[in-house]
């Protein structure tokens, strides 16, 4: 998917109607139009960046600071929000469908219908120790890499 063909872009340059609650020179907010429950929202960069790997770490970072400002709200928002789930979908496998990265915004309650379905297999802690080394071997080839891995 490029830009031309990219719905967010669509959005974000104001030619696709949407129902905005946020925008900055970085991100825009917008409702999803087929929420998982009632103020089901989506945050996206402004710069089309189709997945994590493509995303600059500066708009990476406004993207979560105005999710989590989001979030917060819903709780004082008056929809039913008994609890927030904050989602990303980063490639097809992991069920991202529009190809411009997004942060989920979801409110939660009680018996809202959510489910997420695993088999959560147990790993011993030598399987896990290998699984850390090789993600922070990987983390620490990345430019955007500004922490300390430990
Ligand atoms: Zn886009």
């Amino acid at each position: 998917m490029t830009a031309e063909s990219c719905v967010f872009c669509g959005i974000v340059a104001g030619d696709i109607e949407a129902s905005t609650l946020y925008a900055d020179d970085t991100v825009m907010a917008f409702m999803d139009l087929k929420p998982m429950t009632a103020g089901h929202l989506l945050v996206v960069p402004r710069r089309h960046a189709a997945g994590l790997d493509d995303l600059p770490d500066a708009d990476g970072r406004q993207l979560w600071s105005v999710a989590h400002l989001l979030a917060r709200a819903m709780r004082g928002s008056g929809l039913r929000c008994e609890g927030v789930n904050l989602f990303v979908a980063d490639g097809k496998a992991a069920w991202q469908e529009v190809l411009h990265v997004h942060i989920h915004v979801i409110p939660r309650f009680r018996g809202d219908g959510m489910r997420i379905h695993a088999d959560f297999p147990d790993r011993d802690r030598a399987q896990l120790d290998a699984d850390a080394a090789a993600i922070r071997d990987a983390a620490a080839t990345l430019e955007d890499a500004t922490g300390t891995v430990t």
